[in-house]
């Protein structure tokens, strides 16, 4: 099944907002196996969004619109669905009481313009909106479905999920869909994919890829007849990623790398202490952003002077000297300095050079090291990041926590080594 896509809003084609909306859904339509061949963008005019459905409808087998439901007069969806249906708007004696409850809730009256958004064509039937006022619309034109959303996302997004897609993916064949997402770190998304290609190209369950800064997600989704069924699929797929791939899925659906890390030391009874330069405390950031990090992260040093460094991590001013401060020997010491000083099993240090400046040619801008330090030893590795400052800054604290990780879980700096 083909579905065409069309984002209405003047200030869409205006640059005021980005068309979140079209890319959110067009993903989640080629989870399920829709295709989406073409997107439009049309202004709030009557006419164009006409023009737009019926050429939509020509190419091919359904439209969803998103936008311009609302209950002002620049919200024409509705009167241009019914147009090309060539029907009348009739009230939706249900949706007017719905309209009125809404407003009665919150101590107001539904004024003439907000009941419009219960107008609908005669045929079409209204899809609930349980977070706004205007409701979706659902008709069919020769058998194919026009289905219309309203704009705000934290309305639509439920819609779609709640309703829309579940009755698309019936169209397509399976009744239930269940998804679940294989978060990797440490390869890169065309590495990923080349290893997964066989597996892409299923129909069912779909395997879409998805690059992050610093991760790639996989979405494994499936269709089936029982959420039984779609689950085993889901798990005979994530079975065969994991064959492949397992070294580096750290989590899976909402988990981040900083949760998979601090689940990691509480699981080995083990504690933690950073020492932070280029990343300025970010790493801190991000692992005390965890609930429950208190059981494992003692804490840390932001020692961004080498005054600091000697003076609080005990990097000898030698290293600084003879080596500089983003080397090899200081993220060593650092590594090793926070946690002597401090006192935890693991030590991390970070010391690199985020950006603009700065750089030279043996030591680029982008340039991190990133010293892992435990009982068993210490291990130093080191990357040139691509980016501006904020991106080379969370990049380095991404590639520190998926070494920790990687630490970890092989039980130690020792074995990590060997790798
Ligand atoms: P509308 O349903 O056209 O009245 O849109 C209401 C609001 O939803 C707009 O002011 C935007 O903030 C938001 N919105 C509309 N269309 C989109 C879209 N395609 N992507 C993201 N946000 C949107
Ligand atoms: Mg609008």
């Amino acid at each position: 099944m083909t579905i065409e896509l069309i984002s209405i809003g003047t200030e869409l084609l205006l640059g005021q907002i980005v068309d979140t909306n079209a890319a959110w859904l067009s993903a989640r339509l080629a989870e399920i196996g829709v295709g989406v061949y073409r997107r439009t963008t049309v202004g709030d005019n009557r006419e164009r969004i006409i023009a737009a459905l019926r050429e939509g409808l020509a190419r091919a087998d359904g439209i969803i619109t998103i936008g311009g439901l609302g209950p002002t007069d620049d919200d024409l969806t509705r009167e241009a669905i019914a147009a090309v249906l060539g029907e009348p708007l009739v009230l939706d004696e249900g949706e007017v009481a719905r309209l009125k409850a809404f407003f009665a809730l919150r101590g107001r009256e539904a004024n003439e313009r907000q009941l419009r958004q219960a107008m609908r064509p005669a045929s079409a039937q209204p899809i609930p909106n349980p977070n706004g006022t205007a409701p979706g619309l659902y008709a069919e034109w020769q058998g194919k479905p026009i289905i219309a959303m309203p704009g705000p996302p934290n309305e639509f997004q439920p819609m779609a999920t709640d309703h829309v897609l579940p009755r698309l993916a019936e169209r397509t064949g399976g009744r239930v869909i269940r998804s679940r997402v294989l978060r990797l770190c440490g390869i890169g998304e065309s590495d990923a994919e080349t290893q997964l290609q066989d597996l892409i190209q299923s129909e069912n369950p779909t395997l879409a890829p998805l690059a992050k800064l610093g991760e790639v997600h996989f979405r494994i989704t499936a269709r089936a007849d029982s959420p039984a069924e779609a689950e085993q699929m889901i798990a005979q797929t994530e079975r065969a990623v994991r064959e492949r791939l397992g070294a580096y899925i750290f989590g899976i659906d909402e988990t981040t790398l900083e949760q998979a890390v601090v689940e990691s030391l509480v699981e080995a009874g083990q504690s933690l202490a950073i020492a932070e330069s280029c990343t300025g405390g970010l790493l801190g950031h991000r692992i005390t952003s965890v609930p429950g990090s208190s059981e494992v992260f003692l804490g840390g040093v932001i020692s961004y002077s080498n005054v600091l460094k000697e003076s609080l991590l005990g990097v000898p001013r030698e290293v600084l000297e003879t080596h500089g401060a983003v080397s090899e020997p200081t993220a060593r010491a650092m590594a090793e300095g926070t946690r002597l000083r401090l006192g935890s099993w693991w030590g991390v240090g970070i010391t690199g050079i985020a950006g603009p400046g700065g750089g030279s040619p043996d030591k680029p801008v982008g340039l991190v090291y990133v010293g892992l330090s435990d009982p068993s030893g210490t291990v130093v590795r080191s990357q040139i990041f691509a980016g501006d400052r904020a991106t080379v800054k969370y990049r380095a604290t991404q590639y520190a926590l998926w070494l920790l990780y990687k630490g970890v879980k092989q039980g130690g700096c020792d074995s990590l080594s060997r790798l």
